[in-house]
C-alpha cells in the first residue's frame, strides 16, 4: 500500500499511539464551555488509505466536535461549485501569522477574510454557499461533509448550543466582515451555519476518511464518489500547508512536512497526497488550539514513513 506493507502501517500508528499515550500536556479548549467535559485522556489514531484501508489505535470510534477541520472541507466545496478563483478573490489565501479568531488580521490585511482556515474566511466561506435560504445552505455544507467521510454525520447538539450561546467574539468577525462587503449573506445565517458546521460529530475514522478523499484526488475511497475534481486537490492543500494550523503554520510545515488541518475538538487530519491521510485525536490542547497529542502522533508518523511533501525529514 503507497510503498509501505500493512504490517508496516499498523506498526507506526501503534508506535505512536503507545509513545504519546500518557502524555497529559495542555489542556481542553474551554471558551465553549462543553467542550471542558470532553474525556481529556481520549486518544486515537489512524491512517486511512487511497483505498479505504484503515490502521487504528486507541478511542478512532468516539465523536467529537469536527470544529475547525471542517474549514477545509466547505472551501472545497466552494472550489466545487464556483472554482478556486472565488476562494481566491472573495475570501483570500495568505496566512495570517496571527490566532485563528483574529480580529486584527480582518483591520491589517485588505482582503480581511484572509484565508479560509481561519474564523473569518470560513465563515465568508459557508456565506459563498450557493443557497436560496439558510436550511438549504445548512443543507449543502453538511451534505459536502457527508460526501468526504463517507457516512451520515449528526451535529452534536450540546455543542452547537453551548458554541452559539457564546459565539460573541465571532459574531464580531461576521459583523465586521459585512461591513467591509466580504461577507455574502446575513450575518447571523452565515454565523449559525459557520457553528452548526463546527459542531458536526466525526471520530478520528471519519476524520482520515475525510483526508484520504483528498489523498486520493478527491474521490471518495469508500464511496467512489468524485467530491472535489482532481484538478483542485493541489489549491486546496496548499492552503492547508500554509495555513492548518494557524500562527504555527510554519513550525508545522518545518517539522512533519504535511498539508493538514487542525479543530479545537482536538481533531487534526494531514495528508499524504496520492497515498493516505493521518488522522488524530485528543482534547488536550497548545496555546495556539492545536491538540498536543495528535500533533506529535502525526509528526512521528509522517516523519518515520518519511512521506514528508517535499522529502523525508
Ligand atoms: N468553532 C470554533 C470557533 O469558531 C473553531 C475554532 C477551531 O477549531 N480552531 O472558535
Amino acid at each position: 500500500i503507497a510503498g509501505f506493507t500493512a504490517v508496516e502501517l499498523q506498526q507506526v500508528v501503534d508506535d505512536a499511539y503507545t509513545k504519546y499515550k500518557d502524555l497529559d500536556e495542555g489542556k481542553n479548549a474551554d471558551y465553549i464551555p462543553i467542550l471542558t467535559e470532553t474525556p481529556s485522556n481520549l486518544f486515537g489514531v489512524v491512517i486511512a488509505t487511497c483505498d479505504g484501508q484503515l490502521f487504528t489505535a486507541g478511542d478512532i470510534d468516539y465523536k467529537f466536535s469536527i470544529q475547525s477541520v471542517s474549514k477545509p472541507f466547505t472551501a472545497a466545496l466552494i472550489m466545487k461549485q464556483q472554482g478556486p478563483e472565488a476562494v481566491y478573490e472573495k475570501v483570500g489565501v495568505e496566512p495570517t501569522g496571527l490566532p485563528f479568531n483574529s480580529k486584527m488580521a480582518l483591520e491589517i490585511y485588505d482582503d480581511r477574510s484572509v484565508n479560509p482556515l481561519v474564523n473569518a474566511g470560513a465563515i465568508a466561506s459557508v456565506s459563498l454557499v450557493e443557497a436560496s435560504d439558510e436550511e438549504r445552505r445548512w443543507a449543502k455544507v453538511l451534505q459536502n461533509l457527508n460526501d468526504f467521510s463517507g457516512t451520515n454525520l449528526e451535529v452534536l447538539d450540546k455543542v452547537y448550543k453551548s458554541e452559539y450561546d457564546t459565539s460573541w467574539s465571532n459574531r464580531g468577525i461576521a459583523n465586521l466582515l459585512y461591513n467591509y462587503g466580504r461577507l455574502y449573506c446575513d450575518p447571523e445565517e452565515a454565523l449559525r451555519v459557520y457553528t452548526k458546521q463546527c459542531s458536526v460529530g466525526v471520530s478520528a475514522k471519519d476524520l482520515g476518511i475525510m483526508g484520504a478523499t483528498l489523498a486520493n484526488g478527491g474521490v471518495n475511497p469508500l464511496t467512489n464518489k468524485e467530491v472535489l475534481p482532481a484538478e483542485h486537490v493541489p489549491e486546496l492543500l496548499a492552503i492547508m500547508a500554509t495555513a492548518g494550523f494557524y500562527d504555527e503554520s510554519g513550525e508545522w510545515m518545518y517539522s512533519a512536512g504535511l498539508p493538514a488541518k487542525t479543530g479545537v475538538g482536538g481533531g487534526i487530519v494531514a495528508v499524504v497526497p496520492g497515498k493516505f491521510a493521518i488522522a488524530a485525536f485528543s482534547p488536550r490542547l497548545n496555546e495556539a488550539g492545536n491538540s498536543i497529542k495528535a500533533m506529535k502522533a502525526i509528526r512521528q508518523i509522517s516523519g518515520e514513513l518519511g512521506v514528508g511533501v517535499y522529502g523525508a525529514n
